[in-house]
C-alpha cells in the first residue's frame, strides 16, 4: 500500500458504505481504469464490485450525458434516454447487417 493512502476512507457509489480505500475497488465510468492521466476514480465495495455487470458499456456514458443525466428532471431525462437508446439500437442493428 502506498503510504499516502493509509487511513483514507471512500464511499461505495452503489450502496453508500464508507470503507477504507485499501479495501475498495476503483471504478472508472469510462471502463478504462488503466488510463489514469487526469482522472479521479470512484469506488465500489467488494460485494458491489462482484455484482458489477461485465457487459461492455461502450457509448453508455455519452448517452447518459446527452440525455441530461443529473441535469434535467426525471420525465425529461427518461424521454431523452429512451429516444437515445432507440437510435443506439438502430445503429447497432444496422452495423450487424453490414
Ligand atoms: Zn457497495
Amino acid at each position: 500500500m502506498w503510504p499516502f493512502r493509509r487511513g483514507v476512507t471512500v464511499t461505495c457509489i452503489a450502496c453508500g458504505t464508507s470503507l477504507p480505500r485499501a479495501e475498495a475497488r476503483e471504478y472508472d465510468k469510462f471502463g478504462d481504469r488503466w488510463d489514469r492521466v487526469g482522472k479521479s476514480f470512484e469506488h465500489l465495495c467488494k460485494p458491489c464490485h462482484r455484482e458489477l455487470s461485465r457487459t461492455p458499456a461502450a457509448d453508455l456514458e455519452s448517452l447518459l450525458v446527452e440525455a441530461g443525466a443529473g441535469e434535467c428532471g426525471e420525465p425529461e431525462f427518461l424521454a431523452r434516454y429512451f429516444a437515445g437508446v432507440d437510435c443506439w439500437e438502430t445503429a447497432i442493428e444496422r452495423r450487424r447487417r453490414e
